[in-house]
């Protein structure tokens, strides 16, 4: 059965976290191990922490207000906490199988719900922007017959019969090691300890049912591919009606046909033509936004140099001001050359032989690339 955590602490269900924070802070001075050591103490410090711990906890405290426990989900932590093997009865039971999650009473009927994860498409223009986008989901919801209760007629669940409440039944079997004692979760109430005597129709007295639903999630500006938004309480609905857990969005950005991203900085290639980066040129080019940037080609602009433009890139999620925009200069060298053009770039090259021979890095004259130039010049 449920424990009384308002009990424990000596709180009313009205409670405000303060309240419940005074009432734990008192009650923990008196039976905190430091101040009275005896084995007794011990055992009501713990379970002050634990009624603590609940009631702290919007959704534990939410499946306590509905009749459930959310300290005894089952798996988890065994209910008194001892750690190891306490007997034979435990041996026995790690042996036979008698049930997982220990012999700790019923778990309960009604619990938190899971999260649910979404994957939603976006373009780099709509991460650029920021963008309200409308998605499908499919999980468990609030049946809304029964409005959770499971039952037909809203009734409470009752203790079940079979097991009084224990959630579980014990057996004896033979086997060569004597007689065993076997305890299994009960099959009438599937170990809940409760049973709901008119299950609703709708729901088959689980108090939740899948359901389609259309959301719209906000996705921010900046957002980056695989990051998740999370929406409170629209996961799953949990068994009988528990608290939905949250549903989490997560943004697919698409790559872009012209920009690449790398975290709020933008990187793009352009090409420029060979005469136009020796003598500077100015290109304009649609940003994210659909309006026009402009990029200037300094005169002498090499092959594989950058152009930042400072505050054109992608937005910070969540903070001020936008990364950078890189274009990554690529120098075209004609490779079909008319007669007209191959005389005048004949003619620059005289001109340039005739003005320096120092085309190269190397120290000094005589270098070991240009006289490997010199060499091939004719
Ligand atoms: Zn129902
Ligand atoms: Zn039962």
């Amino acid at each position: 059965m449920a424990r009384d955590y308002y009990g424990i602490l000596g709180v009313d269900k009205s409670a405000s976290d303060a309240d419940i924070k005074k009432a734990y802070r008192k009650l923990a001075r008196k039976y905190h191990p430091d101040v009275n050591p005896s084995e007794e103490a011990a055992e009501k410090f713990k379970e002050l922490s634990t009624a603590y711990e609940v009631l702290t906890d919007a959704d534990k405290r939410r499946v306590v207000d509905m009749g459930g426990d959310p300290m005894e989900s089952g798996g988890g932590m065994p209910g008194g906490g001892q750690g190891g093997f306490g007997g034979f009865g435990d041996i026995f039971e790690a042996f036979f199988g008698g049930g997982a999650g220990g012999s700790s009473g019923p778990r309960s009927r009604v619990q938190p719900g899971n999260d649910a994860l979404l994957r939603t498409e976006v373009t780099l223009e709509e991460a650029y922007a920021g963008v309200r986008k409308d998605v499908t989901v499919d999980t468990a919801v609030l049946c809304d017959r029964c409005e959770g209760s499971g039952s037909k007629t809203k009734a409470k669940p009752v203790t079940c019969h079979s097991c009084g409440g224990s959630g579980e039944v014990q057996s004896v079997e033979r086997s060569f090691l004597g007689n065993v004692l076997t305890t299994r979760p009960c099959g009438t109430c599937e170990g809940f300890g409760e049973i709901i005597e008119d299950p609703c129709d709708h729901c088959a007295g689980q108090g939740r049912m899948r359901k389609r639903r259309d959301l719209t999630v906000t996705i921010p500006a900046g957002i980056d591919d695989g990051m998740r938004i999370r929406m409170s309480g629209q996961g799953e609905v949990g068994h009988g009606g528990g608290p939905a857990g949250d549903l989490y969005v997560e943004a697919r950005v698409k790559p872009h046909p012209v920009y690449r991203r790398d975290g709020d900085n933008l990187h793009v290639d352009v090409k420029v033509p060979m005469v136009d980066a020796a003598l500077g040129v100015t290109f304009t080019a649609a940003d994210l936004k659909g309006e026009e940037v402009s990029l200037e080609v300094a005169p002498g602009t090499q092959p594989g140099q950058t152009i930042v433009l400072e505050g054109e890139g992608m937005p910070r999620l969540r903070r001020e001001g936008h990364g950078n925009l890189i274009a990554h200069v690529n120098v075209m060298v004609p490779n079909e050359l008319d007669d007209k053009t191959r005389s005048l770039l004949e003619e620059i090259r005289d001109l340039r032989a005739e003005n320096s021979s120092v085309h190269s890095d190397d120290d000094g004259d005589g270098g070991f690339f240009s006289r490997l130039r010199d060499r091939f010049r004719r």
